[in-house]
């Protein structure tokens, strides 16, 4: 976390995460023990690896700001400036309320339109109806995406297609072998299975692991 200025291409804002990484050290370990707690990452040994569930988190988040070191520069940036009387702590709060407007607005009023079957993962065209697929509009520009809608021979049914395409996770989990699952798409736009965040949890809970010395 103390080096996550290296993932900022944004001179200023690395500048910002350079200082203090993301959080200060003094909340890191709380912040890494809630992850823990919430099950988001586990432990193994003396690293930390991401669950399952993390994982369909960071899927379910649509906006890529959210997820990113950049607004942790962007916020400590601004906090800097609020030190050196540059800016008002009350502008501040504003723009991060305008900001979470934004971020809950699209999803109000969230039907998908039926002739709008979502954006290529590859490269944002339009994605079509084939006859037996679903692709890219942009193949004739070279991209060579394809969805089958199918998941280790469970079929996906076209609103199920379009809420992948959408969201890249559905609601709702769908049974495979008789287990459910969740499905999301991968950063390539190819379906994924996951394990359901519960059974996890309830796994996590079964076996008492806990490394010794940490409470
Ligand atoms: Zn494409």
């Amino acid at each position: 976390m103390e080096a996550a200025g290296k993932f900022v291409e944004d001179d200023t804002l690395r500048e910002a995460l350079k200082e203090r990484g993301i959080g200060t050290p003094a909340t890191r370990a709380a912040i890494i023990e809630t992850l823990l707690r919430r099950n988001y990452i586990r432990r193994e040994k003396k690293q930390l690896h991401c669950t399952d569930m993390g994982r369909c988190l960071i899927a379910l988040i649509q906006d890529p700001l959210l997820k990113s070191p950049e607004m942790t520069g962007e916020w400590e940036e601004k906090l800097k400036q609020i030190e050196r009387s540059q800016l008002e702590p009350h502008d501040f709060m504003a723009s991060i309320a305008d900001y979470i407007r934004t971020l809950i607005q699209p999803n109000a009023g969230g039907q998908a339109n039926s002739t709008h079957w979502g954006s290529c993962p590859l490269c944002g065209s339009e994605v079509i109806k084939g006859k037996r697929a679903y692709g890219c509009s942009g193949w004739q520009d070279g991209c060579a995406y394809v969805l089958e809608p199918e998941c280790k021979g469970v079929a996906l049914s076209p609103k199920q297609v379009q809420l992948l395409l959408h969201h890249h996770i559905l609601p709702q989990p769908i049974r495979i072998n008789d287990e459910p699952r969740m499905l999301i798409l991968s950063t390539l736009g190819m379906p994924m299975d996951l394990r359901l965040p519960s059974a996890d949890r309830q796994k996590k809970v079964a076996a008492p692991e806990r490394p010794a010395g940490k409470k």
